[in-house]
């Protein structure tokens, strides 16, 4: 417990003082000034068996009697009340494992450094533990601005640590010396004053806490539009099951026009053969006949002497066109997605 809990407890049965119960009503013994509860009071009183009790402290007497006679401690019953106030409108915030402790209560952050009672404290706890007269003077200041605490020298342990080494060629396991090291171990080296280094690692390291920051707060803002951006791709979005569809529709139709570019191609091949097989067999046809028309002119004998119109059918028989492209289906090539028109196997693609 801290120094102000402990005036407010009974130093025999530890219990905080109270003025609203009896029994631990805080009683000035009038006979040394000490102040105990009223039930431990009551208690010595009964064991005294006498006019006057002794203090256990410091052996003191203080005349027996009514225990309403002894004054109450009006200092004691003043801070309590102060104490119930503070405590009743603030709260600070709890931590499992603050950076550094308050020195009432090792879960509140510590804000703030008494000078006079050179500890922690956070600023609810400083105040309601100084709100009382006696505590008023003590001067706070913020917990960056506390001081360093020098320890003493390791080999001169009645030293005060004032010097750093900064010498390269130093051999010593520790850099920081006291005014005798300075002739000893540390002669002629190069060195700092340990104060002017402590500010400057200071400054270094609230540089590096400033820059830190920065960087963090870059990084939040980093992270934050990182998870927006996430946050667009999103399968629930709109405009993206819009594109779902779209593709779909998309090759829906980019399918039922491949299909439909090769039913065309297979439809024209057919067409064309069929028109070309009706061509070829009435070509036949006429040539058949005019095959039969010389050999019957032949046989007959009659107007051999006048075959120019004959010759001339038979001519054209001939020339007729009897080239037509019979490559099967077999011998195409046919792109899958009809890309382009299907070519024959074994030539160049056209
Ligand atoms: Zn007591
Ligand atoms: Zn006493
Ligand atoms: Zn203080
Ligand atoms: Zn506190
Ligand atoms: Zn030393
Ligand atoms: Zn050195």
């Amino acid at each position: 417990s801290s120094p102000f809990s402990e005036q407010l407890e009974c130093k025999i049965c530890l219990t905080r003082f109270s003025e609203d119960d009896e029994d631990l009503v805080p009683r000035v013994l009038t006979g040394c000034g000490h102040t105990l509860c009223q039930k431990c009071v009551v208690k010595l009183m009964k064991k005294s068996n006498g006019f006057r009790f002794q203090c256990p402290f410091d052996r003191q007497s203080t005349s027996s009697g009514a225990v309403q006679s002894l004054p109450k401690n009006r200092a004691v019953i003043d801070m309590l009340r102060e104490l119930k106030e503070t405590e009743s409108t603030e709260n600070p915030a709890i931590y499992e494992d603050p950076d550094v402790p308050c020195f009432e209560n090792k879960n509140h952050e510590a804000t703030c450094f008494c000078i006079t009672c050179k500890e922690d404290f956070c600023q609810n706890c400083f105040d309601s533990t100084h709100s009382s007269k006696i505590f008023s003077t003590h001067q706070s200041i913020p917990l960056l601005e506390k001081p360093c605490e020098i320890p003493k020298c390791p080999i001169h342990e009645e030293n005060e640590i004032r010097y750093f080494c900064t010498d390269d060629e130093c051999a010593s396991s520790t850099k920081e010396f006291c005014d005798e090291c300075l002739l000893a171990k540390h002669k002629s080296h190069w060195y700092e004053n340990i104060e002017t280094r402590i500010k400057k690692n200071e400054e270094v390291l609230q540089d590096a806490v400033k820059n830190l920051k920065e960087r963090e707060t870059k990084m939040l803002q980093s992270s934050d539009a990182i998870i927006k951006c996430l946050s667009t791709f999103d399968d629930k979005e709109e405009v993206i099951s819009q594109k779902r569809k779209a593709i779909e529709s998309h090759f829906d139709n980019m399918k039922r026009e491949t299909v439909e570019k090769f039913d065309n191609w297979l439809t024209g091949r057919k067409k064309n053969l069929e028109f070309k097989k009706e061509n070829m067999q009435n070509s036949l046809k006429v040539l058949t006949a005019t095959r039969r028309e010389i050999e019957k002119t032949l046989l007959k004998k009659g107007s051999v002497f006048n075959v120019k119109e004959l010759i001339e059918k038979s001519k054209r028989s001939v020339d007729s066109d009897i080239k037509a492209s019979t490559l099967p289906y077999n011998n195409y090539i046919v792109p899958d997605d009809m890309s382009q028109e299907p070519y024959p196997k074994n030539s160049s693609n056209v």
